[in-house]
Order: structure tokens, then C-alpha cells, then sequence
């Protein structure tokens, strides 16, 4: 049976100047395997400050942010069988592929020419219609793009985990960097790497952080767990821990030399580049060919792999270190963040901030 969509009010991006501000609008009717949200927390990502800000020039506004998502199913559609109202679920980076491709046959919907992301995609199952993210009080999402929250987790310390944990999680299995006894590299410390550090942790490897800031050490090695820190700028450290790495995930999104990163890897080690800086790197190839290594890039995760990291992390009590704010911090969030002022993830209490009742229903 066809719905009515249900009325909706988040905060909006209306502008480049990134300003978010109360924005009422209404979401999609639930379909038969749709299932409606009430959302709870929501993480502030990267990706999020350049959404509002047109900083790649494709913003929709007026732009409602948020794509680490978690809340509480509210009402499921007809034909839904893997969630029921009640459940705690979470939402992350896309709410649809297009489940023939190629890409999409093999698990890595994540890649997916037809991704549609949580917030400023385009849903062309759905009219066209531009996507609203989790910075609102209801979503209505397609089953299949919904992931369990396993019990027990503190839900504003797994908001993160949607987005920033699986963007580490993937890669760290896809190339080996999760087995007992690897030295894994982590470049940045934060909402990525902090995550990075827990999970190689829980992995069983070694793990060393390379920053450029010595004031991070104490955090990296008394407070996550790090084994080792390095400051990248220092060639004498640099040197002692030349060709021990098996691998390093590279979390930075500013420009930085990469070059002195692969002389710290054993032969065959990659680096997986999970940030965007927007100035082109540094490759020579002297750094490259000797060791048979390599770089790669890696974004977010498939819908699979982002359950198995959120029940991996429910096992192990793995979440994120988080500053919770209301809504109406947001624009000073913003700001905070884009100086990285933040240990190390802003969670938005959308359901201690908005007070519509507009997600209330059936539980
Ligand atoms: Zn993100
Ligand atoms: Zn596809």
C-alpha cells in the first residue's frame, strides 16, 4: 500500500557558506521494503564540511548532512524481513547501488557507478529526488542498506563506526592488514586513525602511528594502545623503523610527502590512501619499484563488510572517542573541525536536539 511520506525537519545547508540552519521537508513514502528511522546520534565527518561548503562543487542545497547514522526502526514496509520495529539499526555512507553490476555482484556495491549516498545523492529509483542525510529526526531507507547494531554497543560511540570505522576496517581486510603479528602503519590520528589503531589492536597486530605532531604521542600509546609513534618529520626515527611495516593506511586528508612512507614498508607493502587530499601527490617511482610496493586508495566499504566491522566491534567493544553535541552546536562544530579541533568525532544527539515527534511511531 502506497504511504504518504512522513514530515521531516533537519538542519540544512542552504549555501557555500556551509551555514546549517533548521529546514523542514518531508521524506519518501515508505515502500515494501523500505524501512522508516527514528535517528538517535549522527557523526560529523569530513565528507560532511565538504558537502556543505561546495568544496566539490556538486552540492544540492539545500543540503541536509549526515552519514553515520544511528537510530531505531520505527515501522518497516510489507516485504521487509530483516528488520522489525524496535530494532537498532544504523545507516552509513549510500542508501542504494544498483545490484546488477559487475561491481555489485561481487559484494562491492560500495564502488557501484550508481551509488547513492546517504545525503546529496541523486536517488533516481525515486524520482530523482536529491537525499537528505542523518543531521534530521526520520529516514526511509531500503532494507538491503541497513545495518544491525549489535547489542550493547554505546550508540553515540558507534555512530562513527558507519562511516569512519568501516572506511578503516575494509581496507585493513581486504589486504591483509588484520592478522596477528603484521606491523601495520597509521598515518593521522584522527576520526580514522584513532579507529585504526582500535582495530588493528583488536586484530592482534603491531601497530606504529605516524604524525606529524610529537604532542600526539602520549594519546597514540597510553590511550589506544599504539605500539610504537612516529614523527613523521624526523629522519633519525624515520630511519631506525625503515622496512618493518607490512602495510600502512594512510588517513591524512592534507597534502603531506608520501614518499618517506614507503621506505618504512618490508618488500610488497602497500599504502592505502584513504584521504583526498586535493593537491597531487608525490610519486617517484625509485620509491616504488626496488621493493615491489604500492598505493592504492580505498573508499568506505560494501554493505557486508561494514556488519561483519559492526559485529566485530560489538565483540570487542570497539567504538569511537566522541564529543557529543545538540544540533544547535553545529555550525561551531564546523568551524571546530575544520581546524581538527575535535578528539577525535563530533555526534550529533538528533534525538535529545530536535523535538518534532515526526520519527515517534509503532514502537
Ligand atoms: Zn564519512
Ligand atoms: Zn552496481
Amino acid at each position: 500500500m502506497e504511504q504518504q511520506g512522513k514530515a521531516a525537519v533537519g538542519w540544512a545547508a542552504r549555501d557555500d557558506s556551509g551555514v546549517l540552519s533548521p529546514y523542514n521537508f518531508s521524506r519518501r513514502a515508505q515502500k515494501d521494503d523500505d524501512v522508516t528511522i527514528k535517528v538517535l546520534y549522527c557523526g560529523i565527518c569530513h565528507t560532511d564540511l565538504h558537502i556543505a561548503k561546495n568544496d566539490w562543487r556538486n552540492a544540492k542545497y539545500p543540503v541536509v548532512p549526515g552519514h553515520e547514522i544511528i537510530g531505531v526502526v520505527t515501522d518497516v514496509g510489507s516485504s521487509v524481513t530483516k528488520l522489525k520495529a524496535g530494532d537498532t539499526v544504523g545507516v552509513g555512507y549510500f542508501v542504494a547501488s544498483c545490484r546488477s553490476c559487475e561491481t555489485c555482484g561481487k559484494g562491492y556495491e560500495n564502488y557501484c557507478s550508481k551509488i547513492v549516498s546517504t545525503c546529496n545523492g541523486v536517488d533516481h529509483d525515486h524520482g530523482g529526488a536529491v537525499t537528505q542525510g542523518g543531521f534530521s529526526d526520520v529516514l526511509v531507507v531500503n532494507e538491503h542498506y541497513v545495518l544491525r547494531v549489535p547489542p550493547g554497543m554505546p550508540l553515540d560511540k558507534a555512530a562513527p563506526l558507519l562511516c569512519a570505522g568501516v572506511t578503516v576496517y575494509s581496507p585493513m581486510v581486504l589486504h591483509g592488514l588484520n592478522a596477528p603479528g603484521k606491523h601495520l602503519g597509521v598515518v593521522g590520528l584522527g576520526g580514522l586513525g584513532h579507529l585504526a589503531v582500535k582495530f588493528g589492536k583488536a586484530f592482534g597486530m603491531r601497530v606504529t602511528v605516524i604524525s606529524t605532531s610529537p604532542g600526539k604521542r602520549q594519546k597514540a600509546l597510553e590511550h589506544l594502545g599504539a605500539d610504537e609513534f612516529l614523527v613523521s618529520r624526523d629522519p633519525g626515527q624515520m630511519a631506525a623503523a625503515a622496512g618493518t611495516m607490512d602495510g600502512i593506511l594512510d588517513t591524512a586528508s592534507a597534502w603531506h610527502p608520501i614518499t618517506p612512507l614507503f621506505s618504512l614498508m618490508k618488500p610488497m607493502g602497500q599504502i592505502i590512501f584513504l584521504g583526498v587530499p586535493t593537491r597531487l601527490l608525490e610519486l617517484p617511482a625509485c620509491a616504488i619499484v626496488p621493493g615491489g610496493k604500492g598505493i592504492t586508495g580505498h573508499g568506505v566499504g560494501s554493505i557486508r563488510e561494514c556488519q561483519t566491522m559492526l559485529d566485530m566491534a560489538g565483540e570487542h567493544g570497539i567504538n569511537a572517542d566522541v564529543e557529543v553535541i545538540k544540533m544547535d552546536y553545529v555550525n561551531t562544530a564546523f568551524e571546530r573541525l575544520e581546524k581538527n579541533d575535535v578528539r577525535y568525532r563530533f555526534v550529533i544527539d538528533v534525538a535529545g536536539s530536535l523535538a518534532s515527534g515526526a520519527g515517534d511511531a509503532k514502537i
